[in-house]
């Protein structure tokens, strides 16, 4: 990838170091075995993610190892993503894309770039069979329009890892607001968008309470463990919580979650295995 231009944001909060890159490609063959492998492609329009979440997987990915910033501090633009679906138009045709699997795809520098949404009008033309956006940024209502073009070959995922703000804000300091994800539920629900919940990982919260308001919108809930714990930049907040995340007591109120969404009828999805350090 070609460097275009480098600058300091310094028109959102935390002004992470942005970088607009020219990319090779933008559709990533998924393999077996890869976090999104039921999917033909991932697209990541970004690389890089100013959410900052201490628990985040992809610093881990060689490709981030290389940023000389810690992880939140840095994201690179991929100023021609959309000219990439353009070019590889005859992969998308009836494929399975996860949009994004390293990023999200609605941080705030969306509001600059407007990447995804150019993404989501090439997308359009060329009809991928399913297409899965992932995000915990409330930004997307700003593309509903687009969105329910896609009818029920869309589903969106919206990450919501505990129903207090407070936690949230330990965790994942930089990210939308626990208020924010619920009225985004909501909105996604009421426009007749597909809405799933992804509880993943699992932080300290009041599980009725969050199943309590996500319940009446979501159509199925992903639901995970912490992991990567190698990758987890906030050691000291799994000590603060060590109660939480034993793994007895975590366990139980992940089966705890798992029984009321099944009594309640909406399908769980979860790899919780006792590997926690994978
Ligand atoms: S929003 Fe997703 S990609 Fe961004 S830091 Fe959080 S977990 Fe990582």
């Amino acid at each position: 990838m070609a460097l275009a231009h480098t600058y300091v944001c310094m028109y959102i909060e935390n002004m992470p170091t942005v970088t607009e890159i020219e990319a090779k490609s933008i559709l990533t063959p998924q393999k077996v075995g890869s976090l999104a492998s039921h999917f033909d492609y991932s697209l990541n329009p970004y690389a890089g993610c100013a959410f900052k979440c201490s628990y985040c997987y992809v610093p881990s990915f060689p490709s981030a190892r290389h940023q000389p910033e810690d992880w939140g501090e840095w994201v690179e633009v991929k100023v021609n993503a959309a000219a990439l679906i353009r070019r590889d138009r005859t992969k998308v045709f009836g494929s399975k894309i996860f949009f994004s699997s390293a990023t999200d795809p609605y941080q705030y520098l969306e509001l600059k770039y407007r990447l995804t949404r150019s993404c989501l009008q090439e997308l359009l033309r060329y009809h991928p069979a399913q297409l899965v956006m992932h995000t915990r940024s409330h930004l997307i209502l700003q593309d509903t329009d687009l969105l329910k073009q896609f009818g029920d070959r869309l589903s969106v995922g919206v990450s919501i890892t505990t129903d207090d703000d407070n936690i949230r804000a330990e965790f994942e300091p930089k990210a939308p607001s626990i208020g924010r994800r619920l009225e985004l539920i909501r909105a996604l629900s009421e426009a007749g968008i597909q809405v799933n919940a992804s509880l993943a990982p699992l932080l300290p919260l009041n599980a009725d309470n969050l199943i309590d308001q996500i319940e009446p919108y979501v159509g199925r809930v992903w639901l995970d463990q912490m992991r990567y714990l190698g990758a987890n930049n906030r050691p000291d907040l799994l000590e603060k919580y060590k109660d939480f995340f034993e793994e007895r007591n975590y366990e139980k109120v992940i089966a705890d979650i798992r029984a009321r969404l099944s009594d309640d009828g909406i399908p769980v999805r979860s790899s919780f295995k006792k590997s926690r350090a994978s």
